[in-house]
């Protein structure tokens, strides 16, 4: 049996119509598959390996952890370096009061942990969530997410969670003192690059304080420079209680976060003790790649350069086919005119050697979310061929 036969026998599917190509290596932002046939990967496995592939720092991070030790305990009994050190510097670059963080494995679990987090704070049950929202797939966290089609065939799922309009000033009124926890993408990913403003992530902020209801932001996709500041929270000068982070904080490695006050946290430690807890959250070899990926993320002038490559993505991929392009930093929902037009994009883009992907729940639009340092010579390559692509529509 070839891999893709074992890949198609032994290998549970997600769809009846996976990518399926076969791949050999990945250096930077290019994956070469088994024929040698290479590809821009304008994705980075959904936003994850945000430095691209094999990079250098991550490399010797990982490889220099593995040469210590690798997994030796559960997370929060022992106490190890390359974990301490990614906590100190998360510490270091939010705003004070989000000083503590627990490590996980993904972002779903993120999640999960930080809704846990705020009915252990508040007391309250009821978590107030958004309308196309996504924040994972395990039950809690389907149970915040909007689509209701997903959702459909696993009901039950938790109760006590109440749905409103991302973006309604008014809406705001349902969040009360009954709210145990609001979460909310700062940008909605999923539901396709969707920016609130300002003024309404300010009210949200103010409607959380006047009621005492945690504010999580799931910066799950738009964490660590995505979009052009290190969070994406920084666009609207509000602060969440928690925040939970993932997808492109390990640089391909698998980990997540979600982090609070002391004083929060330390809730879950205690009455019950051991409220949360993890065999794999915080390996120290992920916690090692993290702190490689935020030592260059928060070099000088790097999140300029975010904002700049996604500046010239919009510039070259200016295309009558485009009827909407929505973007902060690297970020990016390119809207055509229907699905067929997406789907065919799509697998237009691949035969000419550039990845591009779906949303789960916005059909008419695809996403590029590169590594964020992809070359400009790259990003101008990528884009002549999508400007290839948008012609035969
Ligand atoms: N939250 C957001 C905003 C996401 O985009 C995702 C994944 O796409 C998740 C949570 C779930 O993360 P994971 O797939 O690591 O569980």
């Amino acid at each position: 049996m070839n891999n893709k036969e074992i890949f198609y026998k032994h290998l549970a599917p997600t769809s009846n119509s996976p990518v399926g190509i076969e791949i050999e290596s990945a250096v930077g932002s290019v994956l070469k598959d088994i024929n040698g046939k290479e590809y821009f990967d304008l994705i980075a496995g959904i936003a994850v390996s945000s430095l691209g592939h094999q990079h250098e720092g991550i490399k010797d991070a990982v490889v220099k952890q593995l040469n210590q030790h690798s997994h030796v305990m559960v997370y929060g009994e022992y106490i190890q370096k390359s974990i301490t050190a990614l906590a100190r510097k998360l510490a270091s670059l939010l705003p004070e009061h989000l000083s503590t963080a627990y490590l996980v494995n993904s972002g779903t679990e993120a999640n999960e942990a930080a809704v846990k987090l705020a009915k252990r704070v508040t007391g309250r049950y009821e978590i107030v969530a958004f309308q196309g929202g996504y924040h994972g797939n395990t039950q809690g966290s389907m149970s915040v997410s909007g689509n209701e089609m997903k959702k459909q065939a696993f009901r039950p799922l938790i109760p006590g969670t109440r749905f409103i309009e991302f973006g309604s000033l008014e809406q705001l009124a349902q969040i009360t003192t009954a709210t145990a926890g609001v979460i909310i993408e700062p940008i909605q990913g999923d539901a396709g690059v969707v920016i609130p403003t300002p003024e309404y992530m300010q009210a949200l902020r103010k409607r959380c304080s006047d009621t005492c209801a945690q504010l999580i932001f799931d910066e799950v996709q738009t964490g660590i420079g995505r979009t052009g500041k290190m969070f994406a929270f920084e666009h609207f000068d509000v602060a969440p209680d928690i925040i939970t982070l993932a997808k492109g904080l390990g640089g391909g490695l698998p980990i997540g976060t979600f982090i609070s006050s002391q004083v929060n946290m330390s809730l879950l430690a205690d009455n019950p003790m051991l409220g949360h807890i993890t065999t794999f959250g915080g390996n120290p070899v992920s916690a090692a790649a993290a702190g490689a990926v935020l030592d260059e993320v928060s070099r000088d002038g790097f999140l300029d350069m975010v904002e700049e490559k996604g500046r010239l993505f919009e510039k070259l991929l200016d295309h009558v086919e485009v009827k909407e392009f929505r973007r902060k930093g690297l970020m990016m929902a390119i809207e055509l005119e229907s699905e067929e037009k997406v789907n065919k994009a799509i697998e237009l883009a691949l035969e000419e050697g550039v990845i591009i992907y779906w949303f789960l729940s916005t059909r008419n639009a695809f996403r590029i979310s590169p590594p964020l340092n992809i070359p400009e010579s790259d990003i101008r390559e990528a884009c002549r061929r999508l400007i290839n692509v948008f012609d035969q529509l």
